[in-house]
C-alpha cells in the first residue's frame, strides 16, 4: 500500500473549497464539489482508497448520507463489492434499524435497512463519509453496522477536523483512517 506524498495531499487539500458561515454563522463548510469536478483530484483520491483497501477482505462499503454516498459508491465499484446507504431517518423504504446521536441542539437519527448486508454472517464493512467533525454521525453509523450484526473494519474520511476530536470516541469502536487531517 502506497501512502500519499505531501504534494498529493496538498493537491487534494487545495481542491477543497472553504465556505465561511455556511450553513450558519461561525461554521467553515468544507465544499468537496470542487474536488469532485476535478478529475485529477477525484481520480487520485479514489485510486488511493482502492489501493489502501483492495487487500482488506471487505464485503461492503457503507456510506453516510449524503456525501458518503458519492465516495462510497465509487469505491464500492472499484473494490467490486456492494454499497449500503446509511440515511437520515424516514428516507429508507424497507424495515430499518435506527441509531440516535446528539447534535449541538437536540438529537438526530440515521437508519440502515435490516437486510443491508444480505444475511452474510459478520460481513466486513468499510464505513465512509466525506468529513468527521464531532464524530456523532460516524459513531451512530458504527453502532448501526454492529446492530445489523456486521463488523466495521475501518472508518474512512476524506477530512478530519482535528480540533473537534471526533475520532477519539470512534477509535474505541473501530480503526479510523483520515486522508486529510485539518
Ligand atoms: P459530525 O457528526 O459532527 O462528525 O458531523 C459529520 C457530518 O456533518 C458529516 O456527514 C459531514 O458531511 C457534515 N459536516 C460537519 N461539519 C462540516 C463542515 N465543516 N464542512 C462540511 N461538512 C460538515
Amino acid at each position: 500500500m502506497k501512502e500519499l506524498e505531501k504534494k498529493e495531499l496538498d493537491f487534494l487539500l487545495n481542491s477543497i473549497r472553504d465556505i465561511k458561515d455556511f450553513p450558519k454563522q461561525g461554521i467553515v463548510f468544507k465544499d468537496i464539489t470542487t474536488l469532485l469536478n476535478n478529475k485529477e483530484a477525484f481520480g487520485l483520491l479514489m485510486n488511493h482508497l482502492h489501493d489502501r483497501y483492495k487487500d482488506s477482505k471487505i464485503d461492503f462499503v457503507a456510506g453516510i448520507e449524503s456525501r458518503g454516498f458519492i465516495f462510497g459508491s465509487a469505491l464500492a465499484t472499484k473494490l467490486n463489492v456492494g454499497f449500503v446507504p446509511i440515511r437520515k431517518k424516514g428516507k429508507l423504504p424497507f424495515t430499518t434499524i435506527g441509531a440516535k446521536y446528539s447534535l449541538e441542539y437536540g438529537v438526530d437519527e440515521i437508519e440502515i435497512h435490516t437486510d443491508a448486508f444480505r444475511d452474510i454472517e459478520h460481513a466486513n464493512v468499510l464505513l465512509i463519509d466525506d468529513l468527521i467533525a464531532t464524530g456523532g454521525t460516524a459513531n451512530a453509523a458504527v453502532n448501526l453496522i454492529k446492530t445489523a450484526k456486521a463488523n466495521c473494519v475501518d472508518a474512512c474520511f476524506l477530512i478530519e477536523l482535528r480540533f473537534l476530536e471526533g475520532v477519539k470516541e470512534l477509535l474505541k469502536h473501530t480503526s479510523v483512517y483520515s486522508v486529510l487531517k485539518i
